[in-house]
């Protein structure tokens, strides 16, 4: 098979040829139609993730469809249409996984980082990380729609906020532009925040109710005449940025942070205590989450922006990305 490798930590990718892998008991081989690339590669690229093997194949945003199962599987078909995320499988007996908790699994596997990821004609995944595509959802869109649409979707849904409620999405990019579309279709008050006049009208498009120009409008004064946020979704790693927004939280409302900024964040705590309001971290989620962030897409129309790249162009799709040249979701069609 074909794939896009990473020989070494910072090493440039490669072009090789390898051999297909063969799926073991309890694996799924999926032959990849499509793989989101993410800033979440550059883990593997650039070698600052501890405990990688070298040479890695990267790619966690996988779409495809599966050409073999393990002798053991058995909920999985030959042709069942499927996804594989950044949760590459776990372990099901530590206490994290005995509580029903697979994204804190103490040996969680990462798609693309512990293991050969989508940058690749195949790939093999344990059937536990694998998430089924609905038939109306193109793999193109269903691959991202598992690494940056989950991130946004499953963060917001475990929020304490209901529909009508004023959510604020800042930055519009991977995360946020799928930040803002689920939440006008989760019925909700939808602000998009940005630098600039230049994704105005497309955050309209998306369905916001408002947009705020971070660099024209105070956001706290903006966000304090539309009520107060109940949620921010932070999704721009910028500390300046997510600080200069806690002002326009609204009482008891919540700011989520999906993006880490290098610099630690400092925070009005009295404002924090006096409005019982939070700062929330949130990353990702199984592969049941992700097969429910593929289902009410489908069900909603909702869709990421891509730019699609033959597999050799990895380098480029990759470049691209880093760059913040993509609107907004680079995909490899191996
Ligand atoms: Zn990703
Ligand atoms: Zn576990």
């Amino acid at each position: 098979m074909k794939a896009v490798e990473v020989p070494s930590p910072g090493g440039a990718f490669e072009v090789v040829e390898r051999e297909r892998p063969e799926p073991e008991g309890d694996q799924v081989l999926i032959e990849v139609d499509a793989c989101g690339v993410c800033h979440g590669d550059a883990a593997v690229k650039e070698g600052d993730f501890p405990g990688i093997d070298y040479p890695r194949i990267p790619g966690h945003e996988v779409a495809g469809h599966i050409d073999a199962v393990g002798s053991n599987v058995t909920e999985w078909e030959v042709d069942d249409r499927v996804c594989v995320g950044w949760h590459g499988g776990h372990c099901f007996v530590c206490d994290s996984c005995r509580r029903g908790d697979f994204t804190n699994c103490s040996s969680s596997e990462i798609t693309g980082l512990t293991t050969n990821g989508g940058y690749a004609e195949y790939m093999v995944a344990p059937r536990e990380a694998v998430a089924r595509i609905p038939d109306e959802l193109d793999a193109v869109s269903a691959g991202p729609l598992v690494c940056a649409g989950l991130t946004a979707y499953n963060s917001i849904r475990n929020m304490d906020v209901s529909p009508g409620d004023t959510v604020a999405v800042q930055g519009i990019g991977g995360v946020g532009h799928m930040g803002i579309q689920f939440g006008s279709e989760m019925g909700f008050e939808t602000v998009g925040l940005s630098r600039g006049t230049e994704k105005r009208e497309l955050a309209f498009d998306l369905g916001a109710d408002h947009f705020i120009d971070t660099e024209e409008t105070d956001p706290v004064d903006r966000l304090r005449e539309l009520g107060g946020a109940d949620l921010v979704l932070a999704t721009a790693p910028s500390t300046a940025a997510i600080e200069s927004i806690i002002g326009g939280l609204a009482e008891n409302g919540d700011l989520l942070v999906v993006a880490a900024p290098h610099e630690p964040l400092e925070a009005p705590v009295s404002q924090l205590i006096n409005a019982r309001q939070s700062i929330h971290g949130w990353y990702s989620g199984h592969s049941r989450d992700a097969e429910d962030t593929l289902e009410f897409s489908s069900l909603q129309g909702v869709e990421p922006l891509i730019e699609t790249y033959p597999l050799e162009r990895a380098p480029d799709a990759y470049d691209a990305m880093m760059a913040n040249d993509t609107r907004f979701r680079a995909v490899l069609e191996p």
